[in-house]
Parts: C-alpha cells; structure tokens; sequence
C-alpha cells in the first residue's frame, strides 16, 4: 500500500458483492474497511432473497395440508400466525447478519456502521462521525432499491417489497403492480398464506423474458389455484377510505379494494448522494453505474459491482463479479465477471427453473431448432389429487444438437435449473442428455428421456416435428 493512504480498499456498502470483495482482499493482507449504513447482509440476507424463501416455505404450508389427505392423513384444525413468522424469520435474519459480521472481521477487515459518501477521488466520508478517510481504491457495492414512481395519485399509500418483510398485519386482501420476479413471487406468498390477491400486470403476460410457455402455463396454474392476474392494465389511482381499507382503480376503471397495494416494478440503484460525481463516476440514464468489463468505473481508482451497476441483479452476479474485482485488483489477474447463461429461479408456485435461450430468443439467432417438450401430473400429485402439471422444455440447435436452453415450471424447478444450468453452461448436446442413465423414479428424468422432438422451429416459425 502506498503509506499515503489509510486503507488499500475501502468498500461502501455491505451486502453480498461488498462482504465477498472485503473479506477477499483482507484475507489476501490488504488492509480493508467496509462501511453499511443499514445492516450487513443487504438486499439478499436483509429484504431479499433469504426472507423471501422464507415466506415461499411458510405459503406452501397449506397446500402439503391438502395434499395429505390423499396419503391417508388427517390433519386437524389449521390456523396461521403472521407474528409468530415475522419473529422467527427476523430471528433468522439476525443470525444470518452477525454470520456475515463475524466472517468479515475474522478476514481482519475492518467494519464501520456507517453511511459513507465519496468526497474527493480517494477521499470518503464518514457520516457517523464526519472523519474523512483515504483508501488507494474505493469498490461501491451499495445495491439498490425498490422503484416507487408509477406516477398515479396515491402513491404514497402503497408499499414495496422493503415493507412486505415487516408488516404489522397479515392484510386480508393485496394487489401487487409489476409483472417480475418479485410480483410473482409475492402474490403466491400472499395467496398462499391465505390474502385474497390481485397481480396487475401493464404487459400481455408475466415474467417477461422468461420463455412463453412458462409463462403462460404458470399464469394458468396461478389463477387456477384462485389468484387473480389482470394483464394489459394498471393502476390509475389508489385512495383510502374512511374504513382504513384502500381503494384501487385500475386504468380499465376497475375498482379493487384492498388493504395493501404493493408496487414491485423494478429497482434502482442507490446512487442518489453517493459523491459519484465527486469521483468522476459516470452514471447511466437509470441512475446505475457505468463499469468497464472488470467492474472498473470511469474513475481509475474506483470499482463498482452488484445491483448498483444495473448489469444483472441477482445475488451469485454480484458475488461473482466481487471475487473478479479481488482477482483482477489484488492478484494481478484480469478476470472479466461472466454474464453468459446464467440459471435461475423465480419462487413461484409451482415454481420456475431457467437457463440459457428461450424458445423465441434461439428462433431469432439460430435457423433450425428442435424444441423437446413435455407435461405431465407428478407423481407425488396423484394421490393428492392435484391437478396441476410439471412442464420441461429443452431448445436445441439442430445443427450443432447443442442445449440452448432448458426451462422448468414445477416442484423444485430452481434446484433443478442449477443442476443444468452446468449442462448447458458446458455446451452440452442432446446427445449428451440422451446417454444420461435416468434416475428413476424422479420427475427430472424426462430431461434425458424426450427422445423425439416435439416440434421443429425453422427461422424462427414453428412447425410440426
Ligand atoms: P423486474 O425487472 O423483474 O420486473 C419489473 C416489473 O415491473 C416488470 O413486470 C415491469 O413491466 C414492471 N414495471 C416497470 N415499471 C413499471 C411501471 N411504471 N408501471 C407498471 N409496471 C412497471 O423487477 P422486480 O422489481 O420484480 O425485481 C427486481 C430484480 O430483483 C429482478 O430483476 C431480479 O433480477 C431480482 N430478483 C430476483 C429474484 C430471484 O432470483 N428469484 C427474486 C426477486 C428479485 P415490463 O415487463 O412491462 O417492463
């Protein structure tokens, strides 16, 4: 380190990126410091991910209920404590955050309470106490935050998902506005836990991006178990009433009355009164950080990764592209963060399991496709007499038999996605999937046993197999 300089790094914000970054480069002998505002944890471990999963767990209790009876059980009377899983998951929470601390302090980095604000190029800014600190390079891994701007009168009643971890009563009826990950899987949560729910969606069908199919059978799947999805509309205005309750007109002049409307439309970046500037760190139209290929911000002492970069907003990117930055920074091995095929899940119930090209995305770059495609009632649905079907769906390039693609609708979708997200990250072929012994019986073994496809796509149209 140059002695000019109180730390080698000096990373703001500590949720997944900035944790693996600090503890990274300190375990490597660099001296580190890592500043939270909030808790440590972030998004993932505080509002995110971790207590989400949570909820998802808790929702699905109702259905196993149901699903016993099939199996010769008798469940006596249920009922369900929305307290009594707040307390449990905070609790958990809690322990996950000190996990977090104690593993950052056992790297030796040091860890600050505080909100930090660039002031100068390598100048930082405690809030807490006003000290001004020095570090050779900055890494910003602030994250971001729910989008509250739909701009309809009444915004000021509605909630995000920040406000969904705490709230003080179970509501007795939601509407969630947004198509994405978190309106989906928030309206399965509440409906789920009993909440009779509304999604409203401004598109034609949820999940954009996600392959069609899954998007329309989960759709289906969604409102057969009696949630309501409203597609091509949105809130007009949201009002409350003397009763407390809210009352929610949609911009096709429907009226919903709800106890909570919650807004789950994307997320910004936390940059707002960061000192960005202050750096000469560039800014992107959304308020995100611009970063080179290295996670290198247009300041050559500054580094930026996770949400904050509005790159791809999932918890292992940001923890990836933080392990990059130690390699590129601190072991003088240039290593670019990897954004190709990435799995993933969406808490959905059933659930969905993802990697690689939708169906339409490899239409649009490859000539001639094979589409293998299956659905099916698991079996552990028979004797519980539900009806509803587990969809698989592999996208393969015809000439070169490659996997593009593999898309799950159904139970333990997400873990099953990373299991493939290794096929198809490694270029396997369908004939690779075809060798593989089926383990039986398992729902995932239709993955190796569509031996014929089930229809052709050619440039981009879809015709018989
Ligand atoms: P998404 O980007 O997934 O979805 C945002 C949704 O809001 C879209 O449906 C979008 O519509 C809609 N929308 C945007 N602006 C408006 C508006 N002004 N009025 C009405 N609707 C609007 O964001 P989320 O907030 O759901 O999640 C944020 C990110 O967090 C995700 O992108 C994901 O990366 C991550 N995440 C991952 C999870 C996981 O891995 N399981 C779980 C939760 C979050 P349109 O499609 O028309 O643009």
């Amino acid at each position: 380190m140059s002695e000019s300089y109180d730390y080698d790094l000096f990373v703001i914000g500590g949720g997944s990126g900035g944790v693996r970054a600090a503890r990274r480069a300190a375990m490597l002998g660099r001296k580190v410091a890592i500043a939270e505002e909030f808790r440590y944890g972030g998004t993932c471990v505080i509002r995110g991910c971790v207590p989400k999963k949570l909820f998802v767990y808790a929702s699905q209790f109702p259905e196993h209920f149901e699903d016993s009876a099939g199996y010769g059980w008798t469940v006596g009377a249920t009922s369900f404590d929305w307290p009594t899983l707040i307390a449990a998951k905070d609790k958990e929470i809690d322990r996950l955050e000190s996990a977090y601390r104690t593993n950052v302090a056992k790297a030796g980095a040091e860890i600050l309470n505080t909100r930090a604000v660039i002031e100068a190029p390598h100048r930082i800014r405690l809030l807490d106490t006003g000290r001004v600190v020095s570090a050779e390079r900055i890494l910003v891994a602030v994250g971001g935050q729910p989008n509250v701007h739909p701009g309809f009168d009444g915004v000021e009643h509605c909630i995000t998902s920040n406000e969904a971890f705490h709230l003080e009563r179970l509501p007795k009826a939601i509407v969630i506005l947004g198509g994405g990950y978190i309106a989906v899987e928030f309206a399965n949560i509440f409906h789920g836990l009993g909440v009779e729910t509304t999604l409203v969606y401004r598109g034609q069908e949820i999940l954009q991006g996600f392959d069609d199919d899954l998007r329309e059978a989960l759709h289906q799947a969604m409102e057969a178990k009696g949630l309501r999805v409203h597609c091509c509309d949105t809130v007009a205005e949201v009002s409350k009433s003397a009763d407390g309750r809210l009352s929610v007109r949609l911009k096709s002049d429907e009226i919903l009355v709800a106890d909570e409307v919650m807004l789950a439309i994307g997320r910004r970046a936390n940059t707002v009164g960061l000192g960005c500037e202050a750096a000469g760190i560039e800014l992107d139209e959304r308020g995100g950080i611009v970063v080179d290929e290295y996670s290198q911000t247009t300041s050559d002492h500054v580094w930026a990764v996770g949400d904050v970069t509005n790159r791809v907003q999932l918890t292992p990117v940001a923890i990836h592209e933080a392990m990059c930055f130690v390699e590129t920074v601190f072991r003088n091995n240039p290593t670019k963060p990897d954004h190709e095929t990435i799995a993933t899940a969406v808490f959905s119930q059933p659930e969905i399991g993802t990697v690689g090209l939708t169906e339409r995305e490899a239409g649009q770059r490859f000539p001639e496709l094979e589409i293998y495609r299956t659905s099916f009632r698991p079996m552990k649905h028979v004797l519980a007499g539900r009806q509803e079907r587990v969809l698989m769906k592999l996208v393969v390039d015809a000439a070169s038999r490659r996997v593009l693609g593999a898309h799950i609708l159904g139970p333990d979708a997400g873990e099953m996605s990373q299991l493939l997200g290794i096929a198809v990250k490694a270029a396997l072929t369908k004939d690779d999937f075809d060798r593989t012994m089926a383990v039986h019986p398992t729902m995932a073994e239709e993955l190796v046993t569509m031996y014929e496809p089930s229809y052709r796509v050619t440039n981009g149209e879809k015709r018989d197999g």
